[in-house]
């Protein structure tokens, strides 16, 4: 499944976010072996929504979506030439569907850093310059190749990959990731895919700030420009770490109290999910409310076949009516007379809070 691989340099509180997701029974609910080995965790997709389903369905169950991360450990400068843990850790990232480098922001002179003091923007430096380098080595080995095939061919597909991992290479040696500026630079990511390029992956960051930076407008647009347009999240490690070990009502006040109305490790799930380019579509009834996952752009028997393989081939329709409009109702009979439950056909793209059942032939 995709996952996400956390990285950052030594001592930037990755493994007290790691930890803290793995632990965090909210978004571990339901999933006994949550850490699937020690540095994989598969967490639930927070979605109020299952919530409110499962409430109007008496269902007995609640199966959020759900996702992996990875703790990526090793990342110093020198990794991309074997420094540290370096070739691990490049094997590691390469695996994942995208990157989340967390920064150190907070202050605290018994927590030291590698690299002398606390500096967001060079250490984004830093971990890209070692992403880069290790791309513009994969390309040096590969280009060879693939310009030797373009020429004994004379495949017109096989010449644009040539010319896109050319273009992506000048990118590199400017120091830009493929993420950050493939598009600007015209590069069809889809032309680099089979090198599998650590810097084409989609990037988010997560800021360790300390707690009364949290809310600080200017500090966060400060470290948001540093980064755009990929997402950032603003976080305490150690308040998430917190937060996890009390009850329901006593984290809410605490988030409350720090201006907060959402965990970090909440947003950083939510925001990561997206990030791989993945959306839910929920369904309801006496056994279980459920979220299932599919890529974002879907169509109602893809859909459909991420239950189960019959449901996609043969497709019928899908009776789908949107969560709020169902909760709107109050039942489904009620919301089906109002003509709030629609009938899709096979082209049908689903959106984001459908409510769904199918209709197939089996
Ligand atoms: P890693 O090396 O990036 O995995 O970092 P760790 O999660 O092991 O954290 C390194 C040290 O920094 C530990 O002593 C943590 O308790 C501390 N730490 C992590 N996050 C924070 C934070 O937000 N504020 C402060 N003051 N300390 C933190």
């Amino acid at each position: 499944s995709l996952s996400i691989g956390i990285v950052g340099l030594p001592n930037v509180g990755k493994s007290t976010l790691f930890n803290a997701l793995t632990k965090n029974d909210a978004l571990a609910a339901n999933y006994p072996f949550a850490t699937i080995e020690p540095n994989v965790g598969v967490v639930g997709v927070p979605d109020p929504r299952l919530d409110g389903l499962a409430k109007l369905f008496d269902s007995q169950k609640i199966l959020p979506a759900t996702m992996e991360f990875v703790d990526i450990a090793g990342i110093v400068k020198g990794a991309s030439e074997g420094q540290g843990l370096g070739n691990k850790f490049l094997a590691n990232i390469r695996e994942t569907a995208a990157i989340c480098q967390v920064i150190r922001v907070f202050d605290d002179p018994d927590v030291t850093h590698v690299d002398g003091d606390v500096a967001p923007s060079r250490d984004i430096e830093t971990i890209n310059t070692e992403l880069i380098l290790a791309d513009l080595q994969t390309i040096e080995r590969a280009l060879p190749r693939l310009e030797k095939e373009a020429r004994t061919k004379k495949d017109k597909d096989q010449l644009a990959v040539v010319d896109a991992v050319v273009a992506a290479r000048e990118l590199l040696d400017g120091g830009t990731t493929l993420f950050a500026g493939a598009a600007d630079a015209g590069i069809d990511l889809a032309l680099l895919r089979e090198l599998h390029l650590l810097t084409a992956k989609p990037f988010l960051y997560v800021f360790n700030l300390d707690e009364d930076e949290l809310t600080d407008d200017a500090v966060r647009a400060r470290l948001r420009d540093l980064v755009h347009p990929a997402e950032a999240i603003f976080l305490d490690a150690k308040i998430e770490a917190e937060l996890i070990e009390l009850p329901d009502a006593e984290a809410l006040e605490l988030l409350q109290s720090l201006g907060q109305e959402e965990s970090g490790l909440s947003q950083l799930v939510r925001v990561g999910f997206a990030t791989l380019g993945l959306q839910t579509y929920l369904t309801a009834g006496p056994k279980e409310a459920r979220a299932w996952t599919i890529r974002a752009g879907a169509t109602a028997p893809e859909a459909a076949g991420v239950i189960h393989t019959d449901f996609q081939r043969g497709f019928i329709k899908a009776e789908i009516v949107s969560y709020d409009d169902l909760i709107a109702a109050g039942s489904m009979a009620a919301a089906r007379t109002a003509g709030k439950v629609r009938i899709e056909g096979k082209d049908y793209v689903m959106r984001d809070g459908d409510v769904v059942e199918f209709r197939f032939n089996v």
